[in-house]
């Protein structure tokens, strides 16, 4: 008897190339096989008779092969099968491209099904390259078919056969990860109806039947998972620190505080004191100040005799962090140094030593904080800017050289507040969602290409009027090559240079550019000696030049929403009224909507929210950086309110039974789940 755990040898059909082949998806076992979940659908539910055929319609054809096909080299590496078939309705032209062994696949006198996509010219009707099978048989015509992500070795049908194979034998073996009493309450189908109607569909109610239940598994799983983690992080304990004054630092700053950058102080202290080690998330919009609460929680750590680090991903960051801070934590008698890869040798030796000997207090630096040579006296905190910059594990390393030091991560990626909970699962999150006052609203244009010479016109006023500007431009694909942002960006700055503005300053920076070269161009726009900075995305993260009163981005419609919203709050943190354009020429409906989200609001949060409705959450969840394990149904932009549902009743299990352990099933999947992303999460 087959089980689950059975190879899927199998499965007639699949030898020993295929299993390879399958291997490479993941696929070792019946168990896997079935859990191998379609990426999409096709509709082939629609027949229609030849003459019915409309332009451009996808349908199935019911039709008998009139004659023998013909095969025919049209020239080297192109040969062309030909099919004419026929219904009482008319005749249908098949044509199929390199599949010349379509010739001896089909008979003169035998129907079949074809489906694909019409053409009509006039009375004509065409197919190229349908879907064939024998008439009758339904199994790549007729239904709802799965489309399968492949792989070298592997085609649709093979998946498609073998997965009926694998349902029948051990669709009913399949043991349920979601506790009875959850399924009924939540309105759920069992699982062996959901793994048979997420892969062979009778409808589209049944298929959204299903995937409602294996979405709420996946997040159900997934939030216990979470949930037992942060279970753990609560047990563990360290020595309170003491509540310290921070009345001279803040008195001492040039501006009150706002009442979200208040809160999120209050939530460090809060955390500092509580006796367990912070893990804390401050996420706040472009310019909302999250430096000042990040100096605050420096000053705790030092005025409780401990040392601080604060890691930025870019030597621009991390020098300008220390600009900033250095002369505000020096007059409250801290001294902190700076430690990045430009850091010369000399210097650097005298910081290492100040931070060994614990004479230094604060650290300040790059991913040079976290080379084996930097030692702490006695490392207490660890403050991450950026945050979606790092992995999770490099965050980690930092800890790594205190004891339990506290953590606080700052991050300007605005996410729904319900989809940070779930990202950053184990982490207390502080949403900081006010901007100083007197910020500007930042005008913002989406315009077609057509209008390059007005906003080079507009650019020229504006540094005649003492500003500078930047221009974005995306990477250059040259097919299948490693997009080249280099050419682009440099490319495009010589014409700027020579063709629009020779009279002014015009620079490049790419991501190519060696660290030093970078940051030497971007001191240089710093200090107003070049006027129009031409570069590719390196200035998304947090460079300050209140100055720039211009954004131009080319290509917009390649960024994702949330990326624009980054790159617009470059400009607009001086007192000079500040403009963003958007040049584009896709005219898509989407692409139009996206950039209409963009002029339409200034609120970080507000584009996150949409870009999640018009893309998915695969910019969070893509590149997988928050080393949380991938979700494979889920799609947290519309299931959000299943999101909820889980997470309450995950909430519920674990109360009931924080060990899971009168439900072994559950316990083992969720472990599975996790281990994928073991070591990932701290
Ligand atoms: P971000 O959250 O993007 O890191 P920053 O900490 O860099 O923001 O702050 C952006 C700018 O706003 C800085 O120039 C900073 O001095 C200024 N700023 C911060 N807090 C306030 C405040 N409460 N009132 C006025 N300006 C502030
Ligand atoms: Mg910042």
């Amino acid at each position: 008897m087959p089980e689950l755990t059975t190879g899927v040898r199998y499965v007639k059909g699949i030898g020993e190339q295929r299993a390879r082949s399958l291997e490479k998806l993941g696929v070792r076992t019946l168990g896997d096989l079935i859990a191998y979940f379609p990426r999409a659908y096709d509709d082939r539910r629609s027949y229609k008779k030849i003459r019915d055929l409309e332009e451009g319609e996808c349908a199935c054809v019911e039709a008998m092969a009139a004659a023998s096909p013909t095969l025919s080299r049209i020239r080297q590496g192109l040969e062309l099968v030909k099919l004419r078939a026929v219904d009482e309705t008319g005749a249908l032209d098949v044509t199929f491209f390199n599949q010349a062994y379509m010739k001896d696949n089909l008979r003169a006198g035998e129907s079949y099904t074809f489906f694909g996509k019409a053409e009509v010219t006039g009375r004509r009707r065409a197919m190229a390259n349908p879907i064939v099978e024998r008439e009758g048989a339904r199994l790549m015509t007729g239904r709802i078919m799965p489309i399968y992500a492949l792989t070298a070795g592997i085609s649709q049908t093979t998946l498609v056969k073998s997965m009926e194979q694998g349902l029948a034998a051990c669709g009913k073996l399949l043991p349920d990860p979601l506790p009875d009493a959850v399924r009924q309450a939540h309105q759920l189908c069992r699982i062996g109806y959901a793994y048979e109607q997420i892969h062979f569909p009778s409808s589209e109610e049944t298929l959204a039947i299903a995937r409602r239940r294996l979405v709420f598994e996946e997040l159900f799983l997934l939030a216990i998972g979470l949930k037992r983690l942060r279970g753990r992080r609560d047990e563990l304990t360290c020595p309170p620190w003491l509540e310290t004054g921070l009345e001279d630092f803040i008195e001492g700053l040039p501006f009150p505080l706002t009442g979200a950058q208040r809160r999120a102080i209050d939530d460090v202290r809060a955390d500092l004191t509580s006796g367990r080690p912070m893990n804390r998330l401050i996420q706040g919009d472009v310019g909302s100040g999250k430096t000042v609460v990040a100096a605050a929680a420096l000053l705790c750590a030092v005025r409780n005799g401990r040392q601080a680090a604060l890691m930025a991903p870019t030597e621009i960051l991390a020098e300008q962090h220390h600009r900033g801070l250095a002369p505000l934590l020096e007059k409250l008698g801290v001294r902190s140094v700076l430690l990045t890869g430009a850091v010369k040798a000399k210097a650097r030796r005298a910081a290492l030593e100040a931070l060994a000997g614990g004479e230094a207090q604060v650290a300040i630096g790059t991913h040079a904080l976290l080379t084996d040579d930097v030692v702490y006296r006695s490392l207490g905190l660890v403050v991450t800017d950026e945050q979606h910059r790092f992995g999770v594990a490099q965050r980690a390393a930092l800890a790594a050289k205190g004891d339990r030091p506290h953590l606080l991560v700052m991050s300007a990626t605005p996410i729904p507040r319900t989809l940070a909970l779930m990202i950053y699962g184990d982490l207390d999150v502080s949403v900081m969602d006010e901007l100083p006052p007197g910020r500007q609203i930042i005008d913002t244009f989406a315009v077609p290409g057509s209008y390059h010479q007005r906003i080079y016109t507009f650019i020229d006023k504006q540094v005649a009027a003492g500003r500078q500007a930047y221009i974005v431009c995306s990477m250059v694909e040259e097919n299948d090559q490693i997009p080249d942002d280099r050419k682009a960006a440099s490319e495009y700055a010589g014409i700027l240079q020579e063709r629009v503005f020779p009279h002014l300053r015009v620079a490049c920076v790419h991501g190519r550019m060696k660290p030093r070269e970078k940051d030497k161009v971007m001191a240089a726009f710093s200090a107003g000696e070049i006027h129009v900075l031409v570069s590719t995305t390196v200035v998304e993260v947090g460079v300050d030049v209140p100055n720039a009163t211009v954004m131009v981005v080319e290509d917009a419609d390649r960024f994702g929403l949330s990326q624009l919203h980054q790159l617009r709050g470059r400009v607009g943190r001086g007192r000079h009224k500040s403009y963003c354009i958007l040049v584009s020429d896709n005219r898509s409906d989407e692409a139009r909507a996206r950039l209409k989200v963009m002029t339409g609001t200034n609120d970080g949060f507000q584009i996150a929210e949409e870009d999640l409705k018009l893309r998915g959450p695969g910019d969070f969840f893509g590149h997988r950086q928050h080393g949380l394990p991938a979700l494979k149904v889920a799609d947290l932009s519309c299931d959000m309110a299943l999101l909820r549902e889980a997470q309450e009743a995950a909430g519920r299990l674990l109360e009931r039974d924080p060990e899971l352990s009168a439900y072994p099933e559950t316990a083992a999947r969720v472990e599975a789940m996790f281990a994928s992303a073991a070591g990932a999460m701290n």
